[in-house]
C-alpha cells in the first residue's frame, strides 16, 4: 500500500501521467515522482518515510509551515459547522474584508476556487469593461491553464498568438499577444501598434513560472503609464506573489497599482481557493451586481475562507516578511557561494519568501535567459539534493519557497546538504 514503485504503477494506470498537475510527475528531472504521506512544518514526510525539507510548499500555498496550529485550529472548528452551504456566511465577509483593507487595488473581491478561474475571470472582466477582445501576456508567465493563457508568440512583436496546447482553438489564441518580461521597448512597441484593441495587460509582477525572475527597476512602472495612456487595464496576477513576498502584495512592496488583481494559493492557506477584485467600479461589473456572468458552487467554501482567515491574522499580528525574506537571503546567498566556490556559473535571486536560481551566468531578465541556463545540471541536482533531503520545485522553471517553519538553524542546514549535491551533480 505504501511501496512507492507499486503506488506509481496504480497512479499511472488511472491517473493520466500518475498525476493530477503536471509537474509533480517530475519529467523534466528525470527520477521517480515522490509520493507524500504527511508534512508538518518545514517538512514533508514520503510514503517511504524520508524525510524532506520542503522548499515546494504545495507550490506557495503554505506560508505559514505545514499543519500550522491557528490554520488547523480554525478549519477543524469550521470542519464541525458544515463543509459548504450554498449560501453567503460570515467567513467570506471577514476574508474579504481582510484582502480589501491589505492589498491596495483592491476594494470589492470575488472568491472563486483555483487561480485559474480567478484569471479567467479577470479577463472577462477586463475584455467586457474595455469593449476589447485582444490581451497581452508575459511569455514564460503563467496564469493557469485558461485557453487565453496557453499561448505563445509567433516571431516578432506585431504578430498574434498561437496556441501551444492542442485543444486550445487558433482563432482564440490570435487574441492573446506575447512579450518579453523586462522588455520596455517591446511593451511600447505592442502598446503603439494594438493598444486601442487591448483590453488589458497581464504579468506576474515578480515572474514565478519560469523560475523567479524579478522585475528591474521602472518596468512594472512603464506597463503601468501605457496601458493607462491605451486605455487598457492592467492586471496583477498575484496568485503566487499575494501574501508571500509583501502583505500588501508585489503590488505593495514595489508601488505599483494594477486595476485588477488575482489571487489564490497563499489566502486558501492549503485549501483550494482563488479569488479577483479591484476598483468597485470595476468588480461592480460582476453579476449579479452587473451583467458580467461568473459562478461557482464551492465559492467561497467555509474551510477555505477559514483557513485563509487564519494565515492572514497571522500575518497581521507577526509581520513575517522581514524573517521571510531573510532566510531566503541565507539560502541564495549560500548556494551562490557552493556554486561559485566550485566553479559552476549561478544566478539567484528572492523577494520575501519566494526565491531561485539558475545555472546561468546571469543576469537572467526573462524567460529566454532562464531558457539559456544549464538544465540539465539542474535535474541531477535536484535528484541529488533529494537523496541528501531536501525537496526542491522539480522543475527549473519554477520558484522556491519558504515558510515561517523554515528556521535559521534549518536553512544553513539546507545549505550544507545543496553544497553536497552540488559535488556530486558536477562530480564526473
Ligand atoms: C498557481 C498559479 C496560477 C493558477 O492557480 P491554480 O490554483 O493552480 O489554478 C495562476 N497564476 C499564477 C501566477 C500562479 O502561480
Amino acid at each position: 500500500m505504501t511501496d512507492p514503485a507499486d503506488l506509481a504503477r496504480r497512479a499511472r494506470s488511472v491517473l493520466p501521467g500518475g498525476v493530477n498537475s503536471p509537474v509533480r510527475a517530475f519529467g523534466s528531472v528525470g527520477g521517480a515522482p515522490i509520493f507524500a504521506r504527511e508534512a508538518s512544518g518545514a517538512h514533508l514526510t514520503t510514503v517511504s518515510g524520508q524525510r524532506l525539507v520542503d522548499y515546494v510548499m504545495s507550490w506557495g500555498a503554505v506560508l505559514l509551515g505545514h499543519d500550522h496550529p491557528t490554520v488547523r485550529e480554525r478549519v477543524t472548528s469550521a470542519v464541525r459547522q458544515g463543509l459548504s452551504f450554498g449560501v453567503t456566511g460570515p467567513r467570506e465577509i471577514e476574508l474579504a474584508e481582510r484582502v480589501c483593507e491589505l492589498v491596495p487595488s483592491v476594494e470589492m473581491i470575488r472568491f472563486v476556487s483555483s487561480g485559474t478561474e480567478a484569471t479567467m475571470s479577470a479577463v472577462r472582466l477586463a475584455r467586457a469593461a474595455t469593449g476589447r477582445d485582444l490581451i497581452v501576456k508575459i511569455a514564460g508567465g503563467y496564469h493557469g491553464h485558461g485557453d487565453s493563457f496557453l499561448v505563445s508568440a509567433g516571431s516578432g512583436v506585431a504578430t498574434l498568438g498561437l496556441p501551444n496546447s492542442p485543444g486550445v482553438p487558433a482563432e482564440l489564441a490570435k487574441l492573446t499577444l506575447t512579450v518579453a518580461f523586462n522588455d520596455v521597448d517591446e511593451m511600447h512597441e505592442v502598446i503603439a501598434a494594438h493598444g486601442e484593441r487591448v483590453a488589458a495587460v497581464i504579468v506576474e509582477p515578480f515572474l514565478g513560472n519560469a523560475g523567479f525572475i524579478p522585475p528591474e527597476p521602472g518596468y512594472l512602472e512603464t506597463v503601468r503609464a501605457s496601458t493607462r495612456t491605451a486605455g487598457s487595464l492592467l492586471v496583477f496576477d498575484e496568485v503566487m506573489t499575494g501574501f508571500r513576498v509583501e502583505a500588501a502584495g508585489a503590488q505593495g512592496a514595489l508601488g505599483v497599482t494594477p486595476d485588477l488583481t488575482t489571487l489564490g494559493k497563499v489566502i486558501g492557506g492549503g485549501l483550494p481557493i482563488g479569488a479577483y477584485g479591484g476598483r468597485r467600479e470595476l468588480m461592480e461589473l460582476v453579476a449579479p451586481a452587473g451583467a458580467v456572468y461568473q459562478a461557482g458552487t464551492l465559492s467561497g467554501n467555509p474551510l477555505a475562507m477559514a483557513a485563509g482567515t487564519a494565515v492572514l491574522d497571522e500575518i497581521c499580528t507577526s509581520d513575517p516578511y522581514e524573517f521571510l525574506a531573510a532566510r531566503s537571503r541565507q539560502l541564495t546567498d549560500g548556494l551562490r557561494s557552493a556554486a561559485r566556490s566550485r566553479g559552476v556559473p549561478i544566478s539567484v535571486a528572492y523577494a520575501g519568501g519566494m526565491w531561485g536560481f539558475f545555472f546561468h551566468d546571469g543576469p537572467v531578465r526573462n524567460y529566454e535567459d532562464a531558457s539559456a541556463s544549464d538544465t540539465e545540471l539542474f535535474a541531477r541536482f535536484h535528484r541529488e539534493a533529494l537523496r541528501q533531503g531536501v525537496l526542491l520545485p522539480p522543475s527549473p522553471f519554477e520558484a522556491g519557497f519558504i515558510s515561517l517553519a523554515h528556521t535559521e538553524d534549518l536553512v544553513s542546514e539546507t545549505v550544507d546538504r545543496l553544497a553536497r549535491a552540488l559535488d556530486l551533480a558536477t562530480a564526473r
